[in-house]
């Protein structure tokens, strides 16, 4: 791993900007190419030691799409990952609204792996063991890491000029891949629309009187959105979003009344819930980048979309966008084209663009009809909810999606 300041003498092909999972995964691709010879620098500011070994204990995680494996298989990162302890499958998903208690009762949507003939429908990991695997997997494949924050860029015709805490570098190319709040997108005026939910999500692991059955278990509350998700320790991660002054009184409330709300929130499911980690919360909000792409500039996963967590979409598109840009890349340089042209980079956006603002709104009407509800609409979503789950037609198309195998897929996601 190179942590020198790169002088102002160094050009670089790509200089990504975050070294969260997605940066990281666009870098590790990026290096692996067909076309190969891209020189990418990764610039991270909190980065992470590399010599440790993973640790799987993480109070923040996600459930990875089949798409996400492939994707994070393409980019090397995978088999730091499927090691014991790191990844836990799941089997199955249940998702049942506020008025049934079962989760396997009428009203509520069931997908089983072994239905859909697949050996599971994804799996759960942490965000630093995945943050670690792919920024490993970036380094294996040559690319350079810096520890370093990005302060400004300056853009000319025929490259850019990135001032960074470390120092100076030149590059063709920057792919804005730094989070929620990306000083790429406001230096590169890309725009933001925002829409705060008024919500926040907490975060924190359980112990479950019964077993996770390695099974992804959902219910709409009323007050917002439940899941549990199964851990490879066999605890369960819970994910729970509800209006900021409901969440912040359960944070600020003992263990166990916390632990007695959350077993009334998920109907006793899993039985009797203990509380075995700090409670940590995140302010959820609903991001758009209007544009995704300026002449030498791109923008990449929560850099230009953020969706509501409900459905635990965010890091899957992004490794999808991670995967289209690293595709048009790939083809753009064999073809001998500039990898900034914006040309180019219209590609990567007229490809993503639409997809994410589709999951976007779908989660968006999920949030207000099934996690809140409560009205004549809300009865007739629900009700839609539970004719799906008796169809199994009708369900698979649902299934595809929650695969993240739906809409155009970049190569490496698509089916071997
Ligand atoms: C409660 C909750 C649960 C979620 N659950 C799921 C789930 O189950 N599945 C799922 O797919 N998604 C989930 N998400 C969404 C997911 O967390 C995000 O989509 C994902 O973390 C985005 O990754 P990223 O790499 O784009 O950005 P980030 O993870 O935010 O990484 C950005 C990186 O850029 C660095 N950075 C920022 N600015 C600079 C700078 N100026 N210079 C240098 N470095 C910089 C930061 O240090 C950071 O490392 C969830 C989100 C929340 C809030």
């Amino acid at each position: 791993m190179s942590s020198a300041p790169a002088a102002t003498s160094e050009i670089f092909d790509v200089v990504i900007v975050g070294g969260g999972p997605v940066g990281a995964a666009l870098g590790a691709l990026l290096v692996r190419l067909r076309s190969r010879g891209l020189r990418v620098l990764l610039l991270e500011r909190d980065l992470p030691d590399l010599a440790q070994p993973i640790d799987a204990r993480d109070l923040r995680v996600f459930a990875l799409s089949r798409a996400s494996e492939r994707v994070l298989r393409a980019a090397g990162a995978w088999s730091a990952l499927a090691v014991p302890g790191v990844l836990a499958s799941y089997e199955r998903m249940h998702v049942w609204p506020r008025d049934a208690d079962e989760p396997r009762s009428e009203g509520s949507l069931t997908f089983d792996a072994a239905e859909l003939g697949e050996a599971n429908l994804g799996y759960i990991v942490g965000n630093a063991a995945l943050q670690r695997a792919t920024l490993a997997a970036f380094v294996e494949g040559g690319g350079t890491v810096q520890r370093a924050q990005l302060e400004d860029i300056c853009f000319a015709e025929a490259g850019l000029e990135l001032l960074t805490s470390a120092g100076r570098c030149m590059a063709k190319l920057v792919v804005g891949a730094d989070g929620g709040r990306s000083r790429v997108r406001e230096i590169a005026d890309l725009g933001v629309e925002a829409q705060d939910y008024l919500q926040l999500a907490i975060v924190a692991n359980v112990q479950s009187e019964r077993p996770h059955e390695h099974t992804a278990w959902q219910r709409f509350t009323g007050e917002g959105t439940l899941a549990l998700l199964p851990l490879a320790s066999g605890e369960s991660s819970i994910v729970w979003s509800l209006p900021r002054a409901r969440a912040e009184a359960l944070l600020a409330s003992p263990p166990h009344e916390f632990a007695s709300e959350l077993m009334t929130a998920s109907a006793g499911v899993l039985g009797a819930l203990e509380l075995v980690s700090l409670r940590r919360s995140f302010p959820l909000r609903r991001v758009n980048a209007p544009q995704y792409t300026r002449e030498r500039c791109a923008l990449v996963g929560d850099a230009a979309h953020i969706v509501h967590p409900l459905a635990g979409q965010g890091v899957n598109l992004g490794l999808l966008d991670a995967a289209a840009l690293a595709e048009v890349l790939e083809a753009a340089t064999l073809e001998g084209e500039d990898p900034g042209a914006l040309r180019v980079l219209r590609r990567y956006e007229r490809w993503r663009k639409s997809d994410n603002e589709l999951m976007a709104t779908a989660l968006d009407l999920f949030n207000r009809f099934l996690a809140f509800g409560g009205d004549e609409w809300s009865r007739w979503v629900e009700r839609g909810l539970g004719v799906v789950g008796r169809s199994a037609l009708l369900r698979r198309p649902f299934a595809e999606r929650a695969l993240g195998l739906a809409g155009e897929l970049p190569r490496v996601a698509r089916r071997a």
